[in-house]
């Protein structure tokens, strides 16, 4: 792990933030956002967003030169710094050297965006201890790691902030193919929840992003429990081509994580397989 400072400025790409630019920036400009995943997907997309809002970006991942990447793109998008991080969320140590040195250099974030994450797809029965391990200790102790190393910080130093964990429907979702993943996501879910209620006090707020289908590379890389190497490329292609079919793109979800992060919004539901669940969300206490 280490940090790396992004220097080159590559070409400008595709604003994200659009429309909702002006009140993202008087909100955001100058603040320090860590967001966790970000090589990639919907945390690259959530990095560059607070990015164009002229925030302070600091990119985790264990991918160094995707996470490098996106430092360098943050940058290009108009971000007040971008400092590329190699962590392995599901490293209860190395998160909290992450924040030793965070904040000894930024300073305590104002966001922290916990989003890192990895797919599994598989029978119950057919998912092995070690399968259902690994799923968990990245997609629910990532993000309770997160959680207790920024939250603590946050709190100390008593000027607020946001958190943002990223869920799923697969969360409200009971699926025969997906429970180790719906299981991790239901307690992020909950985790989120439970949390938000003890920093409300602290003026600290706590989201839960659930999308459903969102086109990212997720699907290339996720692991499918009980069946050959080759049946796994086979059900990656077949995802990945669904996935693109429906063509949701991680923007609109990034989007979505800066304005529940501005509004202080409790569960949010995003992509229309989770339009379902917006119900739910109301259920959710506030702050
Ligand atoms: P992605 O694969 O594009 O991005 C995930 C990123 O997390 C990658 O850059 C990867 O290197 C990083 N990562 C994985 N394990 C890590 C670890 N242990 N430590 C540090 N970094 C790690 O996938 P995405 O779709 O952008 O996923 C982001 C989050 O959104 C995940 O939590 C995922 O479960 C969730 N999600 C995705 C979808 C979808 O349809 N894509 C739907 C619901 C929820």
């Amino acid at each position: 792990a280490g940090g790396r400072g992004a220097t080159s400025r590559p070409g400008k790409e595709a604003a994200v933030l659009g429309k909702a630019l002006p009140g993202a920036r008087e909100r955001f400009a100058g603040q320090l956002v860590l967001v966790t995943g970000a090589a990639s997907g919907i945390g690259r997309s959530t990095a560059l967003a607070f990015a164009e809002a002229g925030a302070r970006v600091i990119v985790v991942d264990r991918d160094a030169e995707g996470a490098a990447r996106t430092a360098e793109s943050a940058l290009a998008a108009g971000a007040a710094g971008a400092w590329a991080e190699t962590v392995d969320v599901s490293d209860g140590e190395a998160m909290e050297k992450l924040a030793d040195r965070t904040c000894a250099t930024q300073g305590v974030p104002d966001v922290v965006v916990n989003n890192a994450g990895i797919g599994l797809a598989g029978r119950f029965l057919d998912t092995s201890v070690e399968d259902w391990k690994q799923v968990l200790d990245v997609n629910l102790w990532g993000v309770i790691h997160g959680c207790r190393v920024f939250g603590r910080r946050m709190v100390e130093r008593g000027q607020g902030g946001h958190i943002v964990n990223t869920a799923s429907a697969a969360a409200f979702q009971p699926s025969k193919s997906l429970p180790a993943y719906s299981t991790s996501k239901a307690a992020v879910l909950m985790l989120s929840e439970c949390l938000r209620a003890e920093l409300a006090p602290h003026h600290i707020g706590v989201t839960a992003i659930c999308p459903g289908l969102v086109n990212t590379p997720i699907t290339a890389s996720a692991r499918h429990a009980g069946v050959s190497e080759e049946e796994q490329e086979r059900r990656r292609a077949s995802t990945a081509r669904l996935y693109r079919l429906r063509n949701y793109p991680p923007e609109k979800v990034a989007r979505a994580v800066v304005r529940a992060a501005r509004q202080d919004t409790a569960v949010v539901a995003v992509t229309p397989e989770a339009r379902g669940i917006r119900l739910l969300s109301r259920l959710s206490p506030r702050a």
